[in-house]
Formats: structure tokens, C-alpha cells, sequence
């Protein structure tokens, strides 16, 4: 025993103390102790206890949900938040490198803390007990180590996803990767195929989304390339340009890390490069040009996204992203409300994010001075909207009803207005509206 304090939440205490006085061993385990013990908030409390998954629906009925009765969970509701209880169990023999043949109960916690995938994540505690720690799991917590419960090879062979699961919590954490830990994992990072794209699809945003990014994607390229291949050849392609520091693998890494954590941003910017070596062209002077890469890394980001089902609005946001990464945005205020008109406010704000972040990536003064015109877009785009200014139309001083009071009829309406909202926005109208209705009558009559 380690005397070492947790502080579990109420229904998690009492949760486990029904247990105790039932007589049944129980405890808080993995995630919520190793978050625990990071400072970090758990997201979730989960218990592993001695009692069997009938015990526990008799003892916590009405308030149980049995969802993952055969694997021997179930969820206790406690004053509206859900614990995972799951009794003491042993995952058996693997068959396809994803599922064990059979799940076995067992009677001690030993065996159940065994597995677990990382040491970080194999501890168990319990104000009675105080820390259960078998394999060392605390002193590589402090360590800042990742490391495999028990034989690496073996343990990602019987399930794959933990290959994931360990370059996930590189990039939430910071942790490194355990030198025979992190060989296994690559090693076997062919098994990642029997895993399903809906988990790979988690476990790749959750890195994506993580502080530590950028030593995940670096520490960990090749597996990264399994699930996305068409990004290898970025790894170490030299651009050749008086923008760019980095090659284009690193570029990607830095940029990633650079824009805000929102799923749409993190994707993109992981993508928006990725057609950049099919694009290279070396100019007489020896100066390279990637001319048309947003566009065709837009088509292969559909091909990934769609592979990687990718939910439908996400993908498209992304896409809108990766594909306008690269276009030039004039820092007139007639010019900006256009591109406010064309790509939206939320978008366009992200699109000014995707730019910082590439210029990030690109490392150079020349690169980073862009930034400034990036900020003058940002405090004029905000002063239009602050303002009320026109610049869609829905801030357009007259609606379709009023041109169909006017006579306007069908398709025309929608024209009309879009021709409207040009001349407010380029200025050779006020938005007015009894001034915009002068005008719409005098074309209907043809002046
Ligand atoms: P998160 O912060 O995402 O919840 P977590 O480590 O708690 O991370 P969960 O999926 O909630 O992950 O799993 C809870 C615990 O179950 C883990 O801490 C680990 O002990 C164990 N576990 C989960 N998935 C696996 C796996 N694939 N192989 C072995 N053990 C696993
Ligand atoms: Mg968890």
C-alpha cells in the first residue's frame, strides 16, 4: 500500500462501500486513478469489484443500466451521474487480435489489473485499501513513462487498439513511450486492420485533440502512415522554399499543434498539406511551388475522411477548410465582407485560424509577418458583425416579402436579391430599405 490520497466523488464512495458491507472487494480503477493522480478531473469513475455482475444488479436495483452485462459491467445511476461497475475479471485468449474468445470472471483483483493495457492505467484504489499499484504504474506516472502491462509484443497482438490507445495518451499526457513498449507497438502496427474504423476514427481525434499532439505524431509516424498511408510521402519532402523552415511532415505536426483544439481545425490542418509531394515542382532556380495542392489534398482529404467515416458535417466543414487554406484574403473591408457573404462568419473566422497556424508551421519571418494582415481581417470582420453591417442576407434591409409585394416573382426573387446585396456591400447602395425599395421598383419597371 502507497499513502497516497484520492479524492472519489460521493456516489463512487458509496458505491463502493455498499459493496464492502455486502462483503465484495471494490475499488476505483484505471483512467480515474491515473487522472486522479495527474490532477487532472477523471471524465469517468469506474469500479472493478469481487461481486459478481448479478450481485451488483441486485444490490444497486432500480438505479442499474445492463448494457455491458457480458462483459461484466454494469452501469450504476447515482443523483443522475452513471458509474461502470465491472466485476473482477480475466480477458482469456484473443482470436483476432481485437476480441478475447471468452471473458472470465475471477475472484481476485491481481488478475484483473493484469489486463490492463498500460501500468498507468492498471492501478486501483480505495480509501480502505489506499493504492494498488502491481506493476509500477505510479513510479512511471512520475516518470512520465508509458509502458505495456506485461510482455509488450503479446499484449498489443491480443488486441490492437491499444497501439492507439498508447499514441492517444502520448498526446494527452506528454508521456514517452517505453523503448520495448513503443518497438512492440510498431512492430504489430499491422494488426491495426482487424480494429474498426469507428474506433480508429475516436482514437485518431482523441490524439488529434490532445495538448501533446506534436510528440504524438512525431514519436509515433509510422503508425499514424497505417491508418492514413497517402501521408508517408510527406514524411521528410523537402520544400525547397524560401516560406518554409520544415519539411512537410513537420510542417503538418506544427501546425497541428498550433490551431486551437476544435475537431474541424485539428483535422484540417492534419490534412490540408497531404497532396503537397504529388504537387512539387522545382522552378530554374531551384525554388519549389506546390501549385494546385489545396485542391487536390481537398479530393484525397474526401477519400480519407469518407474511409475513416467521418460524421457527414464534420467532414464537410473540413473539407471547406482544407480546400480555402491557401487562397489570398485582401484586407479591404468590401473585399471582406464578401468573403463574409461567401463562406459564412464561422468559417471564415476558421479559416483566419487555419492561416495563423500554417504560418506557424512555416516557421519563417516572411511567414509570420503575414500574421499581422491575418489580425487586421480578424478586428475588421468583428467590427462588421459588432456593427450590424451588411454583409448577408439576412442583415439586408428587405426581405423576399418585400420584392413580393413589389411583383417579384419565383427565381427572380432570390437574384434580385443577391444583386442587391452586392451593391450594399460594394457601396453603390446604402441598406436602407426605403432606399433598397426605390431601387428594386425602378428595375422592375426596367429605369
Ligand atoms: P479515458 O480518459 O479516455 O476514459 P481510460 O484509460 O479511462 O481513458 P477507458 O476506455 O475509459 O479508458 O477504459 C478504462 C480502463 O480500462 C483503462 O484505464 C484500462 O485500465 C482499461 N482498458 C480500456 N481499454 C483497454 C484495452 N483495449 N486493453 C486493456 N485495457 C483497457
Ligand atoms: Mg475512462
Amino acid at each position: 500500500m502507497q499513502s497516497v490520497k484520492i479524492n472519489i466523488p460521493l456516489g463512487a464512495k458509496l458505491i463502493i462501500e455498499k459493496l464492502n458491507k455486502a462483503g465484495y472487494k471494490a475499488y476505483a480503477v484505471g483512467g480515474c486513478v491515473r487522472d486522479s493522480l495527474l490532477m487532472k478531473k477523471p471524465e469517468d469513475w469506474d469500479i472493478t469489484t469481487s461481486a459478481s455482475p448479478e450481485k451488483v444488479v441486485e444490490l444497486f436495483s432500480p438505479n442499474v443500466i445492463l448494457t455491458g452485462l457480458k462483459h461484466g459491467t454494469v452501469t450504476v445511476r447515482h443523483d443522475g451521474k452513471s458509474y461502470e461497475v465491472t466485476t473482477f475479471r480475466s480477458d482469456g485468449k484473443y482470436n483476432d487480435s481485437r476480441h478475447p474468445e471468452k471473458v472470465e470472471f475471477v475472484s481476485c483483483l491481481e488478475e484483473d489489473l493484469k489486463r490492463r493495457d498500460f501500468t498507468v492505467n492498471a492501478m486501483a484504489y480505495s480509501e480502505e485499501s489506499g493504492l494498488i499499484d502491481l506493476y509500477g504504474g505510479l513510479a512511471d506516472l512520475k516518470n512520465g513513462v508509458l509502458r505495456a502491462v506485461g510482455e509488450p509484443m503479446e499484449r498489443f497482438e491480443e488486441d490492437a487498439l491499444r497501439i492507439l490507445r498508447g499514441v492517444r495518451f502520448v498526446s494527452s499526457t506528454g508521456f514517452s513511450i517505453e523503448e520495448n513498449t513503443l518497438n512492440a507497438m510498431k512492430k504489430r502496427k499491422d494488426l491495426l486492420k482487424n480494429v474498426s474504423v469507428e474506433r480508429i476514427f475516436v482514437e485518431l481525434e482523441k490524439t488529434l485533440l490532445g495538448e501533446f499532439v506534436d510528440k504524438a505524431l512525431l514519436d509515433a509516424p509510422e503508425i499514424i502512415f497505417t491508418i492514413i498511408p497517402e501521408m508517408e510521402k510527406c514524411y521528410g519532402f523537402l520544400q525547397h522554399s524560401k516560406w518554409h523552415l520544415h519539411d512537410v511532415y513537420t510542417h503538418t505536426v506544427i501546425a497541428v499543434k498550433s490551431v486551437r483544439a476544435d475537431r474541424a481545425l485539428r483535422w484540417c490542418m492534419l490534412l490540408h498539406d497531404i497532396a503537397k509531394p504529388d504537387k512539387f515542382f522545382l522552378d530554374d532556380k531551384g525554388e519549389g511551388h506546390f501549385y494546385g495542392h489545396p485542391e487536390q489534398s481537398f479530393e484525397m482529404a474526401k477519400v480519407i475522411l469518407k474511409r475513416l467515416k467521418t460524421p457527414t458535417k464534420l467532414s464537410e466543414e473540413v473539407l471547406i477548410l482544407i480546400k480555402n487554406h491557401d487562397v489570398y484574403l485582401p484586407t479591404e473591408s468590401k473585399k471582406i465582407k464578401r468573403n463574409l457573404r461567401k463562406f459564412g462568419e464561422e468559417i471564415f473566422l476558421k479559416l483566419l485560424e487555419v492561416k495563423f497556424a500554417d504560418n506557424q508551421g512555416q516557421g519563417t519571418q516572411l511567414a509570420l509577418a503575414e500574421n499581422k494582415k491575418l489580425t487586421q481581417i480578424k478586428e475588421i470582420i468583428e467590427n462588421v458583425v459588432k456593427s450590424g453591417e451588411c454583409y448577408n442576407l439576412k442583415t439586408l434591409a428587405v426581405n423576399g416579402e418585400d420584392l413580393i409585394s413589389l411583383g417579384y416573382k419565383g427565381k427572380e426573387i432570390g437574384k434580385v436579391l443577391d444583386d442587391l446585396l452586392d451593391d450594399v456591400i460594394n457601396g453603390n447602395l446604402p441598406n436602407e430599405k426605403q432606399r433598397l425599395l426605390k431601387s428594386l421598383k425602378k428595375r422592375k419597371i426596367g429605369l
